[in-house]
């Protein structure tokens, strides 16, 4: 197998390098190297400068108006952005729910929704977990009865991430209790804004709102928010998760934040010497660069086997677990490089004018690492997808 970009891959990646050079607003990077929450108007501006360059369809099917990346392309994009320091795609509705519409939706539904996606007037959000059932999705409660022509939809979902920001919230509902938890579920597109919807803030360890509950209470959806068919949203639940766990180890993000680091490293004096040089830091260093390097390359294996044709299976639980595990382990370094600094932590720190007595780039040191707690909970927890790794690779 050959991992060396080819010709057109190269100048695909300086395409992309040209364009990150030129559009990409500083305010925004430097907002991201700091580690500072994006607004919703941060993430609209930079949506609407991908729509443009034909980047945010990039990886959606020519025929609805796609470029249809291949997986490398994909790897490429992703990890030139992450070292330009460019906000990541909001993936709920480009990459989430637009190839569940792709595949299963109507064709009234495929014409209404992705252009809105694409343009920015619809925010979606994700409905799936609730109190109860996270691991466990099937075993979900919020309910979707049939009215005539519309649903009455009641329960609570959690962990919805950015729902503060939503238009639309894509949900999993239970339809029938006969069978199967499986064969009672079927797929929902809701307005964010039909009475008896609530959203309620959860403020993470960190002190940011970045997820939240939200309550359903005798909600009418008409029928024609369905997709697919009734008790058969199981199938596009699944269908969509592939796409969740797609990119899912992060590499370009933990290449970033290794540089960053160093950079800090090579500041921080400890015993009159830059820490970098310290022998038992500079160990800890080397071992995640190579944990990360192997894992880059375990990436580009399966980047380009799907290039090839073969769906990642249990490969992408490996990569979930790895890439967060690692990229957990430069928060960790990260906040004890700057040793004490790492200390004055308050969530107020995440305004911009809030003096931090240390220096700048210890500010976010604690906020980051306490927040990074969660990739190895959201998109399947570490432990699930070892259950995975031990039945589909080790055969146990
Ligand atoms: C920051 C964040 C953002 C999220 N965003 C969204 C979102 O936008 N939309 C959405 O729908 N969901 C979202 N989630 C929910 C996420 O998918 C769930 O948290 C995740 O699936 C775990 O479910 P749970 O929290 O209910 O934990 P549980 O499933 O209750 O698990 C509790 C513990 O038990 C372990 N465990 C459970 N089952 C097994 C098993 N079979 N074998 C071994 N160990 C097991 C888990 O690993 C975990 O340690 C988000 C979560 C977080 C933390």
């Amino acid at each position: 197998m050959d991992l060396n970009y080819t010709e057109d891959e190269v100048a695909f990646r300086d395409e992309v390098r040209a364009f990150l050079k030129d559009k990409l607003p500083k305010e925004l990077s430097d907002k991201i190297a700091a580690n500072k929450m994006l607004t919703k108007e941060d993430y609209d501006l930079w949506h609407a400068r991908l729509d443009d360059q034909g980047y945010l369809a990039g990886a959606w099917p020519k025929e609805f108006g796609g470029a249809e990346w291949t997986a490398v392309q994909k790897h490429i994009f992703e990890e030139e952005c992450a070292r330009a320091h460019a906000p990541r795609i909001v993936p709920f509705g480009v990459a989430m729910l637009a190839p569940v519409l792709q595949a299963f939706g109507s064709k009234e539904q495929q014409d209404y929704y992705l252009p809105r996606i694409l343009s920015g007037e619809d925010w979606w959000c994700q409905g799936y977990s609730e109190p109860g059932a996270g691991s466990d999705l099937a075993s979900l409660k919020t309910k979707a009865v049939r009215e005539g022509d519309h649903y009455i939809v009641n329960g609570q979902k959690t962990w919805t991430t950015l729902g503060q920001y939503a238009n639309k919230i894509f949900c999993l509902v239970r339809t029938s209790s006969e069978g199967k938890p499986q064969e009672g579920i079927s797929f929902l597109l809701i307005d964010m804004d039909t009475p008896g919807i609530e959203v309620r803030p959860i403020i993470l360890i960190d002190g940011v709102h970045e997820v939240n509950e939200v309550w359903f209470t005798d909600v009418k959806v008409p029928v024609e928010n369905l997709v697919g068919e009734e008790n058969k949203g199981w199938t596009y639940a699944k269908y969509l998760l592939t796409h969740e766990r797609t990119g899912i180890a992060g590499v370009g993000f933990s290449q970033e934040g290794l540089q960053s680091l160093k950079r800090v490293a090579r500041q921080e004096m400890q015993n009159g010497r830059p820490l970098i040089e310290d022998p038992l830091f500079a160990a800890r260093l080397a071992r995640i660069e190579i944990d990360l390097m192997a894992m880059a390359t375990t990436n580009l294996r399966v980047v380009a086997a799907a290039d090839a044709g073969k769906a990642p299976g249990a490969e992408s639980s490996m990569l979930k677990v790895k890439g967060s595990i690692i990229r957990q382990q430069i928060n960790d370094l990260a906040r004890r490089a700057v040793g004490p600094w790492a200390q004055p932590f308050v969530s107020e720190q995440l305004s911009d004018n809030l003096f931090h007595p240390g220096p700048d780039y210890a500010a976010k040191a604690t906020n980051v690492y306490l927040n990074n707690r969660k990739i190895s909970i959201y998109g399947g927890s570490n432990e699930v997808q070892r259950g995975i790794i031990t039945k589909a690779i080790l055969g146990l």
